[in-house]
């Protein structure tokens, strides 16, 4: 089991759920964040941590697309451990419908 970051995050990448990861294994696209499934300890603590809700078990149905791509960009993406400002626009994408198909990016992000 791992826990999945889902579309929610495209475009949000509010960042708090680094800060409380006891193994950092976020990884920062342009616009989202992964969490690689084979670092990932399954506590479950930045679960709740996330605005946007962005974050599940990988438990949950309907996860498998988002796990593939949690899975390829963590081995590619810069990792992220410390909580930065989200950006200026993150509020208007919140809750979003079909963020996937309009914005998902392969670039990497900045990283710490
Ligand atoms: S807190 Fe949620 S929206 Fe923010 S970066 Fe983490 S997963 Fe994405
Ligand atoms: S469940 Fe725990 S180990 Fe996995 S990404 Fe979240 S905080 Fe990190």
């Amino acid at each position: 089991m791992t826990y999945v970051v889902t579309e929610a995050c495209i475009k949000c990448k509010y960042t708090d759920c680094v800060d409380v990861c006891p193994v950092d294994c976020f990884y920062e696209g342009e616009n989202m964040l992964v969490i690689n499934p084979s670092e990932c300890i399954d506590c479950g603590v930045c679960e709740p941590e996330c605005p946007a809700e962005a974050i599940l078990p990988d438990t949950e149905e309907g996860l498998e697309k988002m796990l593939e791509i949690n899975t390829k960009y963590s081995a590619e993406w810069p990792n992220i451990t410390v909580s930065r400002e989200a950006p200026a626009d993150a509020d208007e994408h919140k809750d979003e419908e079909g963020k996937f198909e309009k914005y998902f990016s392969t670039e990497p992000g900045e990283g710490d």
